[in-house]
């Protein structure tokens, strides 16, 4: 038996009965109709490795890393074998052997270093002035070429961070309640307008919000390319800081960070809440609130809050229906994965494109002015599916629609 896999136990590795109903909903395997994309061959393959049948070489971390960790498969699987954590381990044991992928590396090493993430912002928004833009209004988009593999969609970085010092944003009613805003990194840097209709909404909801300057990464990058080291790094300094804050809990427009939170940062002191879990307390309230003028919206579940956090399928329906003037449209394999899976996009760039492109077509047939939807990494990826279908659809955050509906 390989002593490298003990840290998986056989006990979930058995749980599988290769049974296949995995491969029905995997969005890999029914973009490579291979067996390695699919939990149930990831199972056996990683079985075969621990049994000293088969040995851990690059090919095999590889194919651990074909995965987007949309858990369709853990959602379906009758014998609750638990893939994350089988996945996530094995992805740490690879990386313990070989390094990460140098695809990962940029990211991974950017996000733990808050200097080098203002760095690299400014080198972006230079690269984004030389490249192409998208013509999207709501959600520029530069194209960066990446040698060999085509290009990649990145946002545009907005000069000076959302949460460049401890700020407090007061209730604009009677105090319902005082929450920590986490922005994580793309709210803080990119989606800045998302980050300031988010308070917006709270505030006008009754909230004091409390936005610390000196929080880091989630590190679900790190955890999600097998860095658990450094993903341990960002969450003990995490904890420390919001454990220190006096606050009813915390809340994040990001369904990755969220996901991370309830279920990696067992040591919190507090809860943390998705931004559409905090509106739902309030629907009687933003039932008087409309649009300016009449809107079709439909809705992409992104995996960590439908699967990861397990949020009710209908509560998006729940919210947009009760504000006047916004029609909601159901799409077409809704909380199907959009493609991105955070490094997945960029070690296995042309599967992810044909899992971006069935996404974008759904989105399409919709007829919707908006497709909305709660994570940052979905929103980036979308945007790019929907431009490169020329679409007239426009991919945003459930914080922006509400902000411009907010009574008056
Ligand atoms: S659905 Fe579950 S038991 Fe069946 S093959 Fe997939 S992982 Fe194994
Ligand atoms: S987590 Fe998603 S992409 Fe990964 S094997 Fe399961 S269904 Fe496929």
């Amino acid at each position: 038996m390989s002593d490298i896999f003990k840290k998986i136990k056989q006990e979930w590795l058995n749980r599988c009965v290769r049974c296949g109903s995995c491969r029905n909903v995997c969005p890999v395997f029914n973009a490579t109709f291979e067996e390695p994309s699919v939990s149930r061959g990831k199972i056996s393959l990683i079985d075969l490795i621990k049994k000293g049948h088969g040995k851990l070489d690059r090919e095999a971390a590889l194919i651990f890393k074909k995965c987007t960790t949309c858990l369709r498969c853990n959602e379906i699987c009758a014998m609750d074998v638990p893939y994350e954590d089988i996945i996530i381990t094995a992805r740490e044991i690879a990386t313990e052997k070989f390094g990460l992928f140098k695809e990962e590396i940029a990211a991974t090493t950017a996000l733990k270093n808050e200097n080098l993430l203002d760095t690299a912002g400014n080198f972006s928004r230079l690269a984004y002035l030389l490249f192409k833009k998208s013509k999207s209004p709501g959600n520029l988009v530069s194209k960066f070429p990446i040698p060999g593999k085509g290009t990649a969609a990145l946002p545009e970085i907005k000069p000076g961070k959302f949460n460049y010092k401890d700020r407090t944003f007061k209730p604009a009613r009677e105090k319902t309640g005082k929450l920590i805003y986490f922005p994580g990194c793309m709210f803080s840097r990119a989606y800045v307008d998302t980050s300031k209709n988010l308070v917006r909404v709270l505030t006008t909801l009754g909230y004091e919000i409390f936005v610390p300057s000196n929080i880091n990464c989630c590190g679900a990058p790190s955890l999600h390319a097998g860095d658990r080291k450094s993903f341990e790094e960002l969450k003990n300094k995490n904890v420390e800081i919001l454990n220190s804050i006096n606050a009813d809990g915390i809340v994040t427009g990001c369904a990755t960070c969220c996901h991370n939170f309830k279920h990696n940062y067992k040591e919190l002191n507090k809860p943390v809440y998705q931004f559409i879990e905090v509106i739902e307390r309030h629907l009687d309230e933003i039932s008087k609130w409309k649009t300016e003028k009449p809107i079709n919206i439909t809705w992409h579940h992104p995996c960590h809050i439908v699967r990861g956090q397990n949020l009710p399928k209908d509560l998006p329906e729940r919210i947009f229906t009760s504000i006047k003037g916004i029609t909601f449209v159901k799409m077409d394999e809704a909380d199907n994965c959009c493609g991105m899976g955070g490094s997945f996009k960029m070690v296995h760039p042309a599967v992810s494109d044909r899992i971006q492109e069935r996404k974008a077509l759904n989105i399409i047939a919709t007829g919707a002015d908006n497709v909305v939807t709660e994570c940052p990494g979905c929103i980036m990826n979308i945007t790019e599916g929907l431009e490169k279908k020329r679409a007239n659809t426009i991919c945003t955050h459930t914080a922006d629609i509400l902000a411009m509906c907010i009574e008056k």
